[in-house]
């Protein structure tokens, strides 16, 4: 019994790697038949698509067998990628993207307590499509979340929650809305969705913009859905809240002029924001997850004694680094979350392009890459002294 269930995980994850490489394999092909078609010769986007290419070839992904939680041994079956290349539109990465935002939110969400008259909302924001590129759609509707959220209507009955954007690309354009997970006091209906119209018109105006509602009372669509505040009742909205772009289209049948638009994008915006009562914990969460070591150290150790200084009035010498000073860092390390320092990165990859030209870049990415995999590699035969790995190409290691 215990042998076939692993099995059947294990071929789910097999299922979700080998759905993840055809898409991400389709999406670059599209892209690169887009590029070629419309004689694209900017070296950055031809860059990026090398490499979303082998971000998803079939090497880079592997699945894993008896891998096991380092706190209560439990063993399962895992899949994911040997080298990344951390593009928002690349469909093994934005994975990793969302997962972080997950684990922001939940976080907020422990620290929230309702008040009486309070509930979690699920609330869906739409808007007319304005018939524009992406980055023109998304400059619209950033200024209508702006203009809501200043209101004192949103202020009264919105205290904080978590905002996250999704594009869904269609043969017949970008279908742009938001996502909140939030605490509201009661909505009525009719008057949310008046107020965020009347932001619609406001900023569609701004713009010179037509606004029509497709809708019979002539006000936006708008989905507001409450939630049982049990962990449970919560966490299919947190899948939703982080999910980011959709790929309900394969992207071959996407108008070309749109997919080299989303490609010569430079700096993808954040698509996932916590605000109100929500924010507060995420900036001790930045504050905690600093990537360096020693840095999250010196800044715990800040925050511990500000906090101290402000509770009972006594003062330490806030950077005390007797601790350090030997190399011994001492159980304070330890106890911070398990996360590996980064070496300091040398040159950003479009940098690199713009100063060396594709041809050299990709040499030295084809280096980089090998190394970054054979590392990741050895990590996971070691932090998994018990689990077996494959790459779906069909080399176990
Ligand atoms: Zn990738």
């Amino acid at each position: 019994m215990q042998n076939s269930l692993q099995n059947s995980e294990l071929s789910k994850c097999e299922d979700v790697a080998e759905s993840r490489v055809s898409f991400g394999v389709s999406s670059a092909l599209a892209l690169l038949d887009a590029l070629k078609q419309n004689k694209i010769k900017d070296e950055e986007v031809w860059g990026l698509v090398n490499r979303l290419l082998v971000c998803n070839e079939r090497e880079n992904h592997w699945i894993g067998d008896d891998l096991h939680n380092t706190e209560t041994g439990e063993l399962y079956s895992a899949n994911g990628t040997l080298s990344s290349c951390g593009s928002k539109l690349c469909p093994s990465c934005i994975v990793k993207a969302s997962n972080r935002s997950r684990k922001e939110l939940k976080l907020a969400l422990k620290n929230q307590k309702l008040l009486t008259g309070e509930m979690y909302q699920f609330v869906t924001l739409t808007i007319p499509n304005p018939n524009l590129s992406l980055i023109q759609t998304r400059e619209v509707i950033d200024r209508i979340w702006t203009l809501f959220r200043k209101r004192d209507y949103f202020k009264q009955k919105i205290r904080g929650g978590s905002k996250s954007e999704e594009f869904t690309l269609t043969e017949n354009g970008y279908h742009y809305h938001y996502h909140l997970l939030c605490i509201t006091r009661f909505l009525n209906f009719t008057e949310f969705r008046r107020e965020w119209s009347d932001c619609i018109e406001i900023a569609f105006r701004e713009f010179n913009l037509p606004c029509k509602f497709k809708t019979d009372d002539g006000l936006a669509m708008v989905k507001i859905k409450r939630l049982n505040s049990s962990v449970n009742g919560l966490k299919g909205a947190i899948q939703e809240v982080c999910k980011y772009v959709t790929k309900s289209d394969s992207w071959e049948k996407l108008p070309q002029k749109d997919l080299i638009e989303i490609v010569s994008i430079k700096r993808f915006w954040r698509m996932f924001e916590l605000f109100g009562s929500f924010r507060t914990q995420r900036n001790a969460n930045v504050v905690l997850e600093s990537p360096n070591t020693f840095v999250t150290y010196l800044l715990t150790k800040l925050i511990v004694e500000i906090l101290k200084y402000i509770r009972t009035g006594e003062r330490n010498t806030i950077l005390d680094t007797k601790q350090i000073s030997d190399g011994e860092c001492s159980s304070e390390i330890e106890d911070l979350p398990d996360k590996v320092p980064k070496r300091r990165k040398e040159l950003g990859w479009r940098k690199y392009i713009l100063e060396n030209g594709l041809e050299s870049y990709l040499e030295k990415f084809a280096e980089q890459i090998e190394k970054t995999r054979y590392a990741r590699r050895c990590f996971l035969s070691i932090k998994y002294k018990y689990a077996t790995f494959r790459t779906l190409d069909g080399v176990s290691f």
